[in-house]
């Protein structure tokens, strides 16, 4: 799965030039930095990658999310509907706008489940978040249907599936922005990072605006203290030293989804002995980035089972229903409406609860889950790693 496991020349090769040039900052100290933007390249670059109009780096996937929440006007009082399944992040991205985040189920894609989304909808509805799980697209053409015919703005999460598409497109281009991260454990990293696509251009303005304490970024003679404030904004700046590493990064991402791919088929081939095994639903198989292989047992007293011998066997599976990141009713702090603010804004208003969220709201994402066993795949698998996970599946194959 991450990119760090093929560091190598080439990042050491782009953080020197930064380092030779002096230079950490994306804006300004022109005569010192000659040509080189690092951030403003890498943008380019991935923009031209996912065949997106644009692209505007941030400093996490996190970010990515609230600069994008931020740019479609999202505010205290919107509800903002995501998935119950998805790193933590997503929801509080939205939180921090002030708004409410609304969870829908997943279906046997492992990503938001069209049909209930429909059904929470409501008018307070302002954007619309799928997650692309695990290197593979949501059902995003069905969800696109659903928004546009409300008049719901779309941000596709992409933080998972960098180098994935859905019939030949990167995912992230289809709705109004899509976001990435480059966070340690991503596909292609910067150690912290992010990126926003979009194709609008006044959505790019707000983004880049937003991210930099609302600078307009236009020529002037006063420089960066001369440069107008269309809103207020934040910092969200990505620094040179990431651009670099992104660049270099980025040139290896198909290398590292054809290396996945190829370590995923070995994985599935040795499952697909278990008796009953099932696997997750995919709009597009050959567009999976595969940075993660799943496999869904008939029940979880089965799935317990197999978890069980694969652990003894030395290749425990991620059990995203024992997962406390990713999985809605293990996240306690947001059960609970824990916020930092004393008063517990938003979720309390003038000292009393306005949102509970009930642990039990989201029964059929629980039953897919609990059946369901993972492993990362990794960019390099060793011929013993590779012979463990074979002999481990093997065994569940034989004893199930
Ligand atoms: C990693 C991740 C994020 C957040 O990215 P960071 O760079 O760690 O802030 C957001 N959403 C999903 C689905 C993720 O997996």
């Amino acid at each position: 799965m991450p990119g760090f496991e093929v560091f190598g020349e080439e990042e050491k090769r782009e953080v020197m030039q930064v380092l030779e040039s002096g230079v950490l900052f994306r804006y300004g100290f022109e005569e010192q930095r000659g040509e080189q933007w690092k951030v403003r390249q890498f943008e380019e670059a991935f923009a031209r990658y996912t065949g997106a109009a644009h692209a505007q780096a941030v400093n996490s996937g996190t970010a990515a999310l609230k600069v994008a929440l931020a740019a479609l006007g999202v505010g205290a009082g919107d509800e903002v509907i995501t998935q119950g399944y998805t790193f933590v992040a997503t929801w509080e991205a939205i939180l921090d706008c002030g708004a409410i985040p609304v969870f829908t189920e997943i279906d046997a894609s492992l990503n938001m489940d069209p049909a209930d989304l429909e059904k929470k909808i409501t008018p307070q509805t302002r954007v619309i978040i799928p997650v692309h799980m695990m290197g593979a697209a949501a059902k995003i053409e069905e969800i696109l249907a659903i928004a546009n015919r409300h008049g719901i703005p779309v941000i596709e999460d992409t933080a998972q599936s960098m180098g994935a598409r859905l019939n030949g497109r990167h995912l992230g281009t289809f709705g109004a922005i899509g976001t990435f991260s480059l966070d340690s454990v991503k596909t292609i990293t910067t150690g912290e990072g992010g990126m926003c696509i979009t194709n609008d251009s006044a959505l790019m303005q707000r983004m880049d605006n937003y991210h930099d304490h609302g600078h307009d970024h236009l020529p002037n003679p006063g420089g960066r203290g001369g440069e107008k404030r269309p809103f207020i904004g934040f910092n969200f700046r990505m620094m040179e030293l990431q651009g670099a590493i992104g660049l270099a990064q980025l040139a290896k991402l198909d290398g590292i989804v054809a290396a996945q791919r190829a370590n995923k088929e070995a994985l599935r081939e040795a499952a697909k002995a278990i008796p009953g095994v099932g696997f997750r639903e995919m709009q597009d198989p050959s567009g999976d980035s595969a940075t993660f292989f799943t496999f869904m047992l008939p029940d979880k007293a089965r799935a317990d089972r197999a978890a069980a011998i694969l652990k003894a066997a030395g290749v425990a599976p991620t059990r995203w229903s024992e997962n406390t990141w990713h999985y809605y009713p293990n996240w306690e702090h947001l059960l609970q409406g824990h916020t930092a603010a004393a008063n517990d804004w938003p979720f309390s208003v003038g000292g009393k609860r306005r949102y509970l969220y009930d642990p039990k709201a989201l029964p059929q994402t629980v039953a897919i889950l609990e059946r369901a066993l993972t492993y990362q795949v990794p960019v390099r698998m060793s011929a013993e790693r590779s012979q463990a996970l074979h002999d481990g599946l093997t065994q569940v194959a034989r004893t199930l």
